[in-house]
């Protein structure tokens, strides 16, 4: 995957939630109730992702506010009685596998690509999969590392399998989602999308370059690396951490009781790639893409 910078890219920030269920499939309310609560809540993209099935979003979309078509399917995980929970964004109303476990996960994504759309692996931590499990995938476009709804059952950070795909020369990006289902799941991880319109075309082409940035509480506003210095500023944080390819990396702690707002050190010999990762006084994240070095 080419990724794009978003700090470094022209236009403007847009709050998206691409994970989230509706009464489609096991979701509380329907697509209409759900779709104007994140409206409401200050959201600029949503992407309807229910179990097997898509939804008709024609009629959902308003002023400044995009609705996506997606599905979150579930191909078999071969050598296991498991299946994956792969979400694609972007395929088209009516769009759907003749099984509701399909044998062949990357037939799948492949058949999500030929409909136009994208696959990103949902909370590979809460499937309970070891890495063996999920890296034969090919063809992603990002792995979830924060799923809100994962939370309720303490398994919402995913970011040890974004290590190993990232350390294994898989520079994916990686999402913070709700994948919400009505419940006390909402509004707790998002993604900032860079983009120069709010279109159904930006959107996929943000999350086939991974221009946009997470979190679950913290803003970012800048992250690049310059003369082979990287460096971020965000908004008061506790700590700002530089990760890369295995033990490198670098980290800056606040004082006790005082915040920081920006980071800069040298990028290393063996970092390979770097990211940038802050956390708030509160214990919320917020993390960039990586940048291959
Ligand atoms: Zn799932
Ligand atoms: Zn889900």
């Amino acid at each position: 995957m080419k990724l794009h910078n978003p700090f470094t890219q022209p236009g403007k920030w847009y709050k998206a939630n691409f994970h989230t269920h509706t009464t489609t499939s096991d979701g509380l309310q329907s697509p209409a109730e759900t779709t104007e609560a994140y409206r409401q809540a200050g959201y600029h993209v949503l992407a309807l992702t229910d179990h097997h099935k898509t939804n008709d979003v024609s009629a959902l979309s308003r002023k400044n506010f995009l609705v996506v078509s997606g599905m979150e399917y579930h191909p078999r995980c071969p050598g296991s009685k498991m299946v994956h929970h792969l979400v694609a964004i972007g395929v088209p109303g009516g769009f759907g596998f003749a099984e509701q476990y399909p044998a062949d996960a990357n037939a799948c994504i492949r058949a999500v690509k030929a409909a136009g759309g994208e696959t990103f692996l949902g909370h590979p931590l809460w499937c309970g999969h070891r890495y063996d499990m999920y890296s034969y995938l090919r063809g992603l476009v990002g792995v979830e590392v924060f799923n809100s709804t994962c939370g309720r059952v303490g398994r919402s950070d995913s970011e040890t399998d974004w290590c190993h795909l990232l350390d294994a020369g898989r520079i994916v990006p990686a999402l913070a989602v709700d994948d919400s289902h009505g419940e006390d799941d909402r509004f707790c991880g998002w993604v900032w999308l860079r983009m120069a319109s709010l279109t159904v075309r930006s959107v996929m082409n943000a999350l086939r370059t991974g221009c946009y940035y997470s979190s679950t509480g913290p803003t970012i506003s800048d992250f690049r690396v310059r003369r082979g210095v990287a460096e971020v500023s965000c908004s008061p944080v506790r700590a700002i951490y530089f990760v890369a390819h295995s033990s490198n990396g670098a980290r800056r702690l606040a004082k006790t009781g005082k915040s920081i707002r920006k980071f800069s050190h040298p990028v290393g010999e063996d970092w390979r790639y770097v990211r940038a990762v802050v956390t708030d006084h509160t214990g919320m994240k917020a993390w960039t893409n990586p940048i291959k070095l």
